[in-house]
């Protein structure tokens, strides 16, 4: 295994990060469904406008976008010191760290915590790395029940369902579909119970509250870590992370390693910047900090898995590192035009939208999930909304030319065939007239003034674009009968 910045490198292993099938088709069957861009038109548009509004209440928003830029770059050319730095200042607090490569080692890790603490039932919190490895197949495989307690992550674990937003999980559903979920699932639920916000709400509280007081042990991913104290920092809305990160007696943390900032004065630009861009808020309604063990308060055992998985690998590229900047607030995705008309299952990742098609592809290599970067009309809008100024389209471009230089290594690209045929028949007159006089034929797939389907391999063409009509007259049959004219 190679090193970089003196950290090992690994790609991803198992998890949920790899497209079973090509963007293109999955879009497709999405398209199709109305009911779901529905949904996702009237939830993205509203987050935009609560987005909008407190934003523009800022007249430093773009000096703060421009300060998250600086830290997070600077915290990736020194990732190693400041890891290095996070785990003495937790383990100076009585906490634990623990290194994961990939995610078998991390769910190995976190399965063998829970073994230890005795326990066979774990309350989470919403976390995308957790998300990212498989915790929760990897702990029921191990006879550990995981209860999801965020709201929106409960109804996708009632519903077996996927999540399909970094943010709001659940919003391909409807309150309507909610209600349906939470009647056939819960099994303690009155089935009486109407889709009212609150009604729903409170169905769900009385749920979790039992998980809430009966789990020994709580799991989280964190938003933050602070290198110079060792505080980890999770916001959320619910108060639900408040319960996890202090009834438990053990609590276990997983978080990619990229979220670690240098210090305490680097989290208030954060703190401005995430809930705005995330949920449209002021600020976050709960934002918890632990700093190791606390005697006789909270968790007596902490724990800190740092995940790689395919992270060191991302930070390896000088240009694709800057994927590492995100802080997972979603607002590119509700920017998006593409994610807006297909949702989050269309990427197949666990990070949709625009950060995930620049974001996943390089977790996994590019190969596993090649068409993602190409699931972008790069119109731009990801990178006016990003706080942390990531420049998503341009790493689109970059990743898509990583991925043609990897096809190009292995076989000759349909291009290169291509130019090299195009060489061949134009390096002889004869050649150029016969095809010529062949692509002169195409005129009889012409409809309405435009080729739209042509045989293979000319079909990669006209599967995204139509083609031009070839004229009924060669510029060469012009010119002679131009010369013939002119009585030459
Ligand atoms: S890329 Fe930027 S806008 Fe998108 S989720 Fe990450 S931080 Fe937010």
């Amino acid at each position: 295994m190679s090193t970089f910045l003196g950290l090992p490198t690994a790609p991803a292993g198992v998890g949920h990060l790899r497209q079973t099938e090509p963007f293109p088709r999955a879009a497709r069957r999405a398209l199709a469904d109305t009911q779901l861009r529905r949904n996702l038109g009237k939830a993205t548009g509203h987050i935009r406008a609560k987005r909008a509004a407190v934003v523009a209440e800022l007249p430093d928003w773009e000096e703060l976008r421009a300060a998250g830029q600086a830290i997070k770059a600077r915290t990736m050319a020194h990732l190693d010191l400041y890891l290095d730095q996070l785990e003495a200042a937790v383990q100076a607090r009585g906490g634990t760290v623990h290194w994961a490569r990939d995610a078998t080692e991390a769910n190995a890790i976190v399965t063998r915590l829970v073994h230890h603490a005795g326990a066979d039932e774990v309350v989470k919190v919403k976390s995308l790395a957790t998300d990212e490895i498989g915790l929760n197949d990897a702990l029921a495989a191990a006879g550990i029940a995981a209860y999801e307690t965020d709201l929106a992550e409960l109804i996708v674990q009632l519903g077996h369902d996927r999540p399909s937003h970094i943010l709001v999980p659940a919003i391909h559903r409807n309150r309507a579909e909610i209600r349906d979920i939470f009647v056939r699932e819960m099994g303690d639920v009155d089935p009486a119970l109407t889709d009212d916000p609150a009604a729903l709400a409170e169905a769900a509280r009385r749920h979790l509250r039992r998980k809430f007081l009966s789990a020994t042990v709580g799991i989280s991913g964190a938003n933050f870590a602070i290198a110079e104290t060792g505080t980890l920092c999770v916001v959320e809305s619910e108060g639900n992370g408040r319960m996890c990160l202090t009834l438990p007696e053990t609590l276990i943390t997983v978080m990619g390693i990229e979220k670690v900032i240098p210090t305490w004065a680097d989290l208030s630009v954060f703190l401005q910047l995430l809930p705005r861009s995330s949920t449209g808020e002021r600020m976050n309604p709960y934002t918890s900090m632990w700093t190791g063990v606390t005697p006789g308060d909270g968790p007596q055992a902490v724990h800190l898995v740092l995940l790689d998985n395919g992270r060191t690998a991302a930070l390896a590229d000088p240009v694709g590192r800057e994927a590492l900047h995100c802080i997972r607030c979603s607002a590119c995705l509700n920017v998006c035009p593409v994610y807006e008309r297909t949702g989050g299952h269309a990427y197949g990742s666990v990070y949709p939208g625009p950060i995930g098609a620049v974001l996943s592809p390089q977790l996994t290599g590019v190969e596993d999930n090649a068409s993602l970067p190409y699931a972008s009309s790069l119109c731009g809008a990801c990178y006016e909304a990003c706080p942390v100024k990531i420049d998503i389209p341009s790493l689109l471009v970059h990743l898509r030319a990583r991925h043609v230089e990897e096809r190009r290594r292995l076989v000759p690209s349909a291009e290169a065939v291509t130019m090299a045929a195009a060489s061949w028949v134009m390096a002889s007159p004869g050649r150029f007239a016969a095809a010529q006089a062949t692509g002169r034929a195409g005129r009889l797939l012409s409809r309405r003034g435009a080729i739209s389907r042509l045989p293979p391999p000319l079909a990669a063409w006209t599967g995204a674009r139509d083609a031009p009509v070839p004229p009924a007259q060669t510029f060469r049959q012009w010119w002679a009968s131009r010369e013939k004219g002119n009585g030459a």
